[in-house]
């Protein structure tokens, strides 16, 4: 699995659509400062269902949205496409190649689609979760961040692994499971106490 294209339309500085296609490897973004290479990641982000407005950067949501320039009017949304190669199967779906599209209008709300399908934040979030790519996007570590990585307690740091493992999902599971076999259990003793009274 590797991130094959990102566009963008309408997305922070990206007013035009522009596509940047990926190759396996390492790709490295080169731009004087305040040319967008920081908008870049964090359309990656969003398009991956980021809900903090302050780790993309910005003080409310809609601020992804294109704000406009002296010579060029704002937009009314905001549009990022990501496409992933998924040959390998990595991702849980019957797709070669899988398209995650996140929309979001000035008015309010976001509009998720996987493969042009719409679907729920929480689809886009379940299919990413088996591939390591959690909901607190360890695999983004930004400016400054890697400071915080590095003095993060051991808990902590277990918690990035886990995360980036995909262990997190299945302990969620297990708790679910266990609540449920505790509630059954308290069942079952309710039930003997009735049974031993008709006896
Ligand atoms: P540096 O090298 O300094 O870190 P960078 O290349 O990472 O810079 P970014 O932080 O990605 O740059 O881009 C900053 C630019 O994006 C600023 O010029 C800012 O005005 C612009 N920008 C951010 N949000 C919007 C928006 N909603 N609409 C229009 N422009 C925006």
């Amino acid at each position: 699995m590797y991130l094959k294209s990102l566009t963008l339309r309408g997305f922070k500085s990206f007013a035009s659509s522009t596509t940047l296609q990926f190759e396996t490897g390492i790709t490295c973004v080169v731009g004087p400062n305040g040319s967008g290479k920081s908008n870049v990641v964090d359309a990656l982000a969003w398009v991956m269902g980021e809900q903090g407005a302050k780790s993309l950067r910005g003080g409310k949501m809609e601020d992804v949205i294109f704000a406009g320039t002296s010579g060029r009017p704002p937009l009314g949304r905001a549009e990022v496409v990501l496409t992933i190669d998924n040959t390998d199967g990595a991702l849980p779906i019957e797709y070669t190649e899988v398209t995650i599209t996140r929309t979001m209008f000035r008015n309010g709300g976001s509009e998720y689609a996987i493969n042009g399908n719409t679907c729920r934040l929480l689809d886009v979030q379940e299919l990413l979760s088996d591939s390591g790519i959690g909901r607190e996007m360890h695999v983004i570590v930004g400016q400054g961040q890697l400071d915080s990585v590095l003095r993060a307690t051991p808990e902590e740091r277990r918690g990035f692994i886990e995360e980036a493992a995909g262990v997190l999902k299945h302990r969620k599971r297990k708790e679910k499971a266990l609540r449920k076999l505790d509630a059954t259990q308290g069942n079952l003793t309710r039930l003997n106490d009735v049974l031993t009274e008709l006896r």
